[in-house]
């Protein structure tokens, strides 16, 4: 069984997968929640289990 996209909710193969927070997303999916810039293992930012970029958690948590 392959798992499904946190994002779009389609199956995830092996060689597009990206293994975050606790979910699965093709590579494509994996971009922050606020801007869309693509993100990828090492650069990006998990918060409420969502990925993001390094400039918006900070933004989102301060603004609480
Ligand atoms: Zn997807
Ligand atoms: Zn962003």
């Amino acid at each position: 069984m392959n798992p499904q996209c946190a994002r779009c909710g389609k199956v995830v193969y092996p060689t597009e997968k990206v293994n975050c927070l606790d979910k699965y997303w093709h590579k494509g999916c994996f971009h922050c929640e606020v801007c869309k810039m693509a993100l990828n293992m090492n650069n990006y930012k998990g918060y409420e289990k969502k990925p993001y970029c390094n400039y918006y958690p900070k933004r989102l948590i301060s603004s609480v």
